[in-house]
């Protein structure tokens, strides 16, 4: 007889949460809307900037005024803090500097911590670089998107071929060893040779990572509008499964390792804030839009910044969702997300850390999709999402939600 799936959870227990945890910092402003995004970021003017700081900072030490969360996290160790937006690179040396701070002060930063900024092209200046290495950022992650000057156009971006190349040199020029290109796959209008162009720019610019995104419909974008008009033509899925055979192969031939769906690394340079999310781990968000985990509660801030901000000045929670995670959810989400990493999900950790049988659960619960190929589990009881299995993630993952 198979057990059903909630006495298999019914016992399960948190983890215990000793690693270190992440910091993340929502920047919501860019110089222009992409066509496709529907991110949480408005235009950027500069006294927003100087408010936008304040408000941040005031946040932080909300947080701090909570007894529990005081208790929990003052003097947690911190091995990641990764400033992304929007584009954090817009705004002045300062916000970086006040807010590193503040968290250096409020927190026990590992010496080794890795510490991001998110930079477009069209804001990289040589100056405020060489500011941000002094103040500790030791990884830079340059949205590029495409190298296609067409592209770049239709995608509405703010910078060009040009300024995307020479960004990267000053991203190098100013001692970055750790950085990261973005690009899209995908987008309506892009070629193979468009794809290739651009692949073969980013390996000449030898990036230590690359994420490389497969274009989603964002609802409310301007590209769902442009695709309802017939102005461009509709996503093809096909065409994004091909284009994306191309960029395996392209950068696993040129010392490239996948180990995300979207990721590729040189050895040792995996990025260690992303993998909090992937592999269970503890991490705060602060600013508007910005998401956390504290363990047993999974929140994200209101994304609309002046309502954000009004919240924070008077004293208010600035959530728009606020969830208590029982032992059972968060060994669910553990599973979904561990998936999404190509070395699978070592179920018997994952047992031992939930105190629950892990193999038992994903075997009663997606037996048919293991027999139709979807889904593999080693003889050592990794879990993984075979190659066919990741285009129908959808089918796998409502098994357990
Ligand atoms: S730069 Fe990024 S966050 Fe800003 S509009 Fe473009 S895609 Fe959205």
């Amino acid at each position: 007889m198979v057990t059903p799936l909630y006495e298999l959870l019914k016992e399960a227990k948190y983890p215990e949460d000793k690693e270190p945890i992440g910091i993340y910092i929502h920047v919501p402003f860019c110089k222009n809307r992409c066509n496709y995004c529907d991110f949480v970021s408005s235009l950027y003017k500069e006294e927003n900037g100087n408010k936008y700081l304040h408000t941040v900072k005031k946040e932080i030490e909300w947080h701090f005024k909570k007894q529990e969360f005081a208790e929990r996290f003052r003097n947690a160790q911190v091995d990641t803090l990764y400033f992304g937006g929007g584009t954090p690179s817009i705004l002045k040396s300062n916000f970086f500097q006040e807010i590193i701070d503040l968290c250096r002060s409020s927190f026990r930063f590992l010496p080794e911590a890795e510490i991001t900024i998110e930079i477009n092209p069209e804001s990289a200046r040589l100056s405020e670089l060489l500011e941000f290495k002094k103040m500790g950022f030791n990884r830079a992650s340059l949205g590029v998107q495409s190298f296609d000057e067409e592209e770049l156009k239709r995608m509405n971006r703010a910078h060009s071929r040009e300024e995307a190349i020479r960004a990267a040199s000053i991203i190098r020029e100013a001692g970055f060893k750790n950085f990261s290109i973005d690009l899209i796959t995908g987008y309506p209008g892009q070629t193979k040779e468009s794809i290739i162009g651009s692949l073969e720019k980013l390996i000449s610019l030898k990036p230590e990572h690359t994420s490389v995104y497969r274009l989603e419909l964002k609802h409310g974008s301007h590209l769902e509008y442009q695709i309802e008009r017939g102005e461009v033509p509709p996503i093809d899925e096909e065409k994004i499964e091909e284009f994306y055979k191309i960029v395996y192969e392209m950068l696993t031939q040129n010392g490239y390792k996948r180990y995300e769906m979207s990721s590729f690394t040189k050895p040792g340079f995996a990025c260690q804030h992303n993998l909090k999310f992937w592999k269970d781990r503890i991490f705060l968000g602060f600013g508007a839009g910005a998401q956390g985990m504290t363990g047993s509660i999974r929140y994200a801030n209101i994304a609309d910044v002046a309502s954000y901000s009004d919240s924070v000045e008077y004293g208010q929670p600035p959530y728009v969702s606020y969830k208590k995670v029982t032992p059972q959810m968060r060994f669910k989400i553990a599973l979904i997300m561990g998936s999404y990493l190509v070395e699978g999900v070592d179920l018997v950790s994952l047992s031992n850390r939930y105190h629950v049988d892990a193999l038992a659960f994903v075997k009663n619960s997606v037996r048919n999709l293991i027999e139709e190929g979807l889904i593999e589990i080693t003889p050592d009881s990794i879990f993984h999402i075979t190659d066919s299995g990741r285009s129908d993630l959808n089918r796998i993952f409502c098994k357990w939600s």
